[in-house]
């Protein structure tokens, strides 16, 4: 082994931001739909060097001699070191995935269409039947990948446990995140359990309203898209008028977004872009891109509030902190919690009448329909997070062939019918489920602290704006149970979110 092939931590940071600078930007491309192969494999290749296993030692040994904040950071420089040379061996196989999905088509009365225009059409489409229809031929030409889906996660798999030492896939990711994900889970499944009799009440209510009467008594996930955008209220939160109200919603906290060069905004409709909004935090707090595809409805509001939550918290790190502390966490949990409060904002009636024009009976019926969402998608989650820690306690034995208990648990939680197919496509990398989670428990642990702190108003206040920028310039330094302790409260205390579900 010689010296000269590896790097010291410091020089490793710096090239680590080129790196991530390059593969960001690629993704960027494709996902908006400006180009139209993804060649992330290519960036990987030119940047070898960062990702080899001489490295990873050089790494490990730098930490163990460290001390506080600079174990910290040398820590998550080896994960990244660790997950870049697992994404080395897997990245043309990734690629492969992403362009074939990129490729499939189909064809709905005699359209053709991408597969991705299928799933952002399903939000639009206003007839039950049709949706039923789109949705069927939709899950059936996304399950023609699992085989693929399933080979790259065994291949992460046998990889992750490799360069890690840790063989237990939930082991490794508790180590991670530093929690117990069983304990979270217990917590999560209290909450929902106690707010059930609010969710049945609530989707009794906008199933009727949303869905209508030819509606099933289980209608199924195609249906999904279409409740979160609330079509049938389409009339007063338009396509036309999105950007404007939420950069008014931001300016009111005092974020003047159009002010904030560091935050590229991308709002056009590009067919091939991708419809759900995203920040890709190229290199913060100096390049934060901020992405949305409107298709008109209260999602496209609460998409993009959810996003300026995340782009203002990547811009408005303090740019004196290393940039390991910048730009990488050891996991989403902690600006999830920022996107949430954002979106928050849309459960306030008082948002509804103020840039709506609506009568207050009517604001508050509208700001009911974000709380029925908002209990809908936590069950979906609360019931993903059990499902992915049974699916990766079993996949040493498995190997992913099982849908397993996927499509019970979600239906039973939520009242729409999951198809079993969906049960690899319905999960992301290292239990992201469990990080939205606790952002879940986090941001509604955060907006009780701002009531209590700003008042009812703190939706419309600079003074949560100043509340908030504090937070940001810490970066992605703290965990979320850290951020817990400032708020004054325990990290499981699930209390502010019980509340907040109960609204009926
Ligand atoms: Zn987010």
């Amino acid at each position: 082994m010689s010296a000269t092939s590896t790097r010291t931590a410091a020089e490793y940071e710096a090239r680590l931001q080129q790196y991530v600078f390059e593969r960001s930007e690629e993704g960027r491309a494709v996902r908006v739909g400006e180009k139209e192969v993804s060649e992330q494999a290519a960036i990987i290749a030119r940047y070898g060097d960062l990702f080899t296993r001489e490295q990873l030692e050089a790494l490990r040994d730098e930490e163990s001699a460290a001390a506080g904040d600079d174990r910290e950071r040398l820590y998550r420089l080896r994960k990244a070191c660790e997950s870049g040379v697992v994404s080395s061996e897997i990245a043309a196989q990734e690629d492969a995935l992403e362009n074939a999905i990129l490729d499939a088509r189909v064809t709905f009365r005699g359209e053709e269409m991408p597969l991705r225009t299928a799933s952002a059409r399903l939000a639009v489409l206003d007839s039950y039947a049709d949706r039923e229809e789109l949705g069927q031929l939709e899950r059936t030409a996304s399950a023609a990948f699992n085989p693929q889906r399933r080979d790259l996660l065994e291949a992460r798999e046998r990889l992750d446990a490799d360069v890690s030492g840790e063989p237990d896939p939930v082991a490794r990711n508790e180590e991670e995140k530093a929690i117990s994900l069983r304990e979270l889970e217990r917590a999560l499944v209290a909450a929902a359990d106690a707010t059930s009799g609010a969710y049945e009440r609530l989707r009794d209510t906008w199933f009727e309203r949303l869905l209508g009467p030819e509606r099933e008594e289980l209608p199924s996930n195609a249906h999904v898209h279409y409740l979160r955008r609330v079509s049938p209220l389409e009339s007063t939160y338009t396509k036309e008028r999105g950007v404007d109200v939420c950069l008014a919603t931001t300016l009111a906290l005092g974020f003047d977004m159009t002010a904030i060069p560091n935050i590229r905004l991308d709002v056009e409709d590009r067919p091939q872009k991708n419809p759900r909004a995203c920040v890709i935090a190229s290199n913060p707090p100096e390049v934060v891109h901020l992405i949305t595809r409107a298709q008109g409805g209260l999602s496209d509001y609460q998409a993009f509030l959810h996003e300026a939550g995340h782009a203002l918290h990547y811009a408005g790190v303090d740019p004196r902190l290393p940039y390991t502390f910048r730009a990488i966490s050891r996991d989403h949990a902690l600006t999830e919690i920022y996107s949430y409060i954002f979106e928050a904002v849309t459960r306030e009636p008082g948002w509804h009448a103020q840039y709506f024009g609506l009568s207050d009976a009517q604001a508050e019926e509208n700001a009911q329909v974000t709380v029925f969402l908002e209990a809908l998608l936590y069950r979906r989650y609360a019931a993903k997070l059990r499902y992915e820690l049974g699916f990766w306690s079993s996949f040493a034995a498995e190997k992913g062939t099982s849908p397993r208990d996927y499509a019970t648990l979600l239906t039973e939680a939520t009242g729409i019918r999951y198809d079993e197919r969906n049960y690899l496509a319905d999960m992301d990398a290292g239990f992201y489920s469990a990080d939205y989670l606790r952002a879940w428990i986090r941001s509604a642990q955060l907006r009780a602290y701002l009531v209590r702190e700003v008042g009812e108003n703190w939706w419309r206040s600079p003074q949560t704006g100043d509340l908030l920028r504090e937070l940001f310039r810490e970066g992605t330094k703290p965990t979320s149970e850290e951020i817990a302790s400032r708020l004054g409260f325990e990290p499981l205390d699930t209390a502010p979110l019980v509340a907040d579900l109960s609204v009926s």
